[in-house]
């Protein structure tokens, strides 16, 4: 286990700490959704109720290291100051002279921003030297909390080279983001499975490789099914299908039934000729989709089938909806199973749901407070699921 900001005394420091608030900013400059500012509000009053000096930074968007006032971190300076209704100080920049006076004058209890971490080019670079020019404004005997789990797969100066010059360790979201998945992975309660779907094989092969040596049994929808069923030499029609993944498919399905992990794939579907709510759909009663049409939804007798295995499930890992669930017409699966997963957490199940469309999915069908642990963190999450160390994670302080 890795330290937290509760394992380390905190009283009066200086404190640079590491967030996601890569959030969307709408044409008014105003924050669109602040649901990851809301989610680091316990860290940042704790370490305030610490009385802490509080350096924030975080990254938003894709400013190319340099300054870029679409990118502009104002927007959120100003809703964080109206969600913990506290003043707010936004620098100008990130180490300029302005912004290290500004440090050099943070009294504790008050907060300053820096501006977007991507607009220095040494940002993705891991740069050591741009870490200690992070850490002078915080001086030696300050601490370094990383909160940002959406960062914390990628080795960068403000999610990895910082933290080996501080005394580094997670947030209160990044140790749920931790705990609940290594809960999950090393000590799963059983039966325990894993539900995948949405756009791409290809973007869940290590999930696959992975999970199959965990899990109890693996539920697949979504497009990601095509490719498994054409394998199995299963009409799918226009499906979307990863042809050059076709063999590896085949492979995986072996290897699932040589380790006896159930795999299981539709059995009916809703499909249309496109993938939009003004053409005509249907539902097909057989495995097979007709020629001219795509799958785009799992079908009614699919979601009875994988029902009870849902709902006896201990512990549950979900990531990728199991259709085109943005449109009315196929989203039902993708309902059905929400509800599902939802019953089964309130049965006694643990349940985790993971990547952008599958949360937003859990958000629509409004099972979201019924979920065990939605995370945070779309890419990182695929990287604990398939496995990996996460650097981020990695070079905290252990407990
Ligand atoms: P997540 O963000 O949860 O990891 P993905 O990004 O892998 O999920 O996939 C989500 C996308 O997959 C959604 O936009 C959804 O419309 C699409 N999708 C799901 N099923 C199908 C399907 N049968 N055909 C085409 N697209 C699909
Ligand atoms: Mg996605």
């Amino acid at each position: 286990m890795k330290k937290s900001i509760k394992d380390i005394d905190l009283k009066n420091k200086k404190v640079l700490i590491r967030v996601d608030y890569n959030v969307p900013i709408n044409e008014n400059a105003e924050v669109e959704d602040d649901t990851r500012i809301r989610e680091s509000l316990a860290t940042i009053q704790y370490l305030i109720e610490q009385n802490c000096a509080l350096i924030i930074m975080s990254h938003l968007g894709r400013p190319k290291g340099k300054p870029d006032a679409k990118y502009s971190l104002k927007p959120v300076a100003k809703k964080l100051q109206e969600l913990i209704n506290k003043s707010v100080k936004i620098a100008e920049g990130i180490v300029d002279e302005k912004t290290k006076q500004l440090a050099k004058n943070l009294k504790n209890g008050e907060i300053l921003m820096l501006e977007n971490i991507r607009f220095d080019p040494r940002e993705e670079k891991n740069d050591i030297e741009f870490a200690n020019e992070l850490k002078s404004l915080v001086g030696d005997d300050a601490v370094f909390v990383q909160d940002a789990f959406g960062s914390v797969h990628r080795a960068h100066t403000s999610t990895y080279a910082i933290a080996k010059l501080l005394p580094a360790v997670c947030g209160f979201l990044l140790e749920k983001e931790i705990k609940y998945f290594e809960k999950i992975l090393n000590s799963p309660e059983r039966p325990f499975i894993a539900i995948l779907g949405g756009a791409k094989v290809s973007d869940k092969i290590g999930v696959i490789e992975n999970l199959i040596n965990k899990v109890d049994g693996i539920i697949i929808g979504g497009a990601m099914a095509y490719t498994f069923l054409l394998s199995k030499e299963i009409k799918v029609g226009n499906s979307l299908v990863e042809k050059d993944k076709l063999d590896l498919a085949k492979g995986l399905l072996r290897k699932a039934e040589e380790k006896k992990v159930n795999i299981l794939l539709p059995i009916d579907h809703i499909v249309a000729t496109q993938a939009s709510d003004n053409v005509e759909y249907k539902y097909i009663d057989s495995i097979d989709i007709p020629d001219g049409y795509m799958g785009l939804d799992i079908g009614k007798n699919t979601v009875s089938r994988i029902a009870n295995i849902i709902l006896s499930a201990k512990t549950i890992v979900w990531n990728g909806p199991m259709g085109v669930f943005e449109l009315n017409n196929f989203q039902e699966g993708t309902r059905q199973v929400a509800l599902l997963v939802a019953n089964a957490t309130q049965k006694g199940a643990t349940s985790v749901v993971g990547g952008g469309d599958s949360v937003s999915a859990v958000k629509k069908f409004k099972v979201a407070d019924k979920i065990s642990h939605i995370s945070t963190g779309g890419g990182a999450s695929l990287e604990l699921l398939e496995g990996k160390t996460l650097p981020g994670i990695e070079v905290l302080l252990d407990k």
